[in-house]
């Protein structure tokens, strides 16, 4: 606990005083939150630090690969799904974002499950991501395998997403959006996932340059 104790007095220190106002407010109003992020729980892809989020800003799901589970999914696996409708239904997010990341463990495990040989759950869980690693497993080799297998998991727990109906209803309704990204560790490039074409673009960050 010491990091942790340390931490939060170096919080206590700078962070309260800037953001106690914002606190009170949403202690006293209750949050209301635009985002919904769908992120990886990997200690590198924090969403509050990748979007320099203030408190109160973003509802966040993490668990491993940031997957969504299918809407009629019949077994286990409610901790997202309720995460989800909690967002959407009770507090009306206008903005769902999954973010994946580069070096995804949870990924490289839905590639090749020895990677996790002797871990319980985690097998389980990134069966989940099964049509995405079929899909890679068809179209790329090598070095490429890693990358292309995070990026159409993005893109599987987008669609996903689009068939649970009460995100299907709000966006039809035009008061909901629901995006994919991917986060480089390496580089910190963030990519976008463009829905029309399936590819993923890099975000320019000054000058056309994306560092
Ligand atoms: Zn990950």
């Amino acid at each position: 606990m010491e990091r942790l104790i340390r931490g939060y007095r170096e919080f206590r220190k700078k962070r309260w005083p800037q953001e106690r106002a914002n606190y009170l407010e949403l202690a006293d109003k209750g949050q209301k939150p635009e985002y919904l992020l769908i992120a990886c729980s990997d200690s590198r892809s924090d969403p509050a630090t990748i979007f320099n989020a203030r408190p109160g800003e973003f509802f966040v799901v993490r668990n491993v690969a940031a997957a969504v589970p299918p809407h009629s999914a019949d077994h286990g696996l409610f901790g997202t799904r309720a995460a989800i409708a909690y967002a959407v239904i009770a507090l009306k997010v206008r903005n769902i974002v999954v973010m994946g990341h580069a070096q995804c463990g949870g990924v490289a495990a839905a590639l090749n499950p020895e990677t996790a040989a002797g871990i319980p759950f985690v097998n389980e869980w990134v069966s989940l991501l099964a049509p995405a690693v079929d899909k890679v497993r068809a179209h790329t080799h090598g070095d490429d395998e890693a990358t292309n297998a995070e990026r159409e998991t993005v893109k599987l727990s987008v669609s996903r997403l689009l068939e649970y109906p009460f995100i299907a209803e709000r966006m039809a309704a035009g008061t909901l959006k629901v995006d994919g990204a991917r986060f480089g560790i390496a580089d910190g490039i963030l990519e976008l996932l463009d829905q029309k074409t399936g590819e993923f673009e890099p975000v320019k960050v000054r000058n056309g340059w994306f560092s």
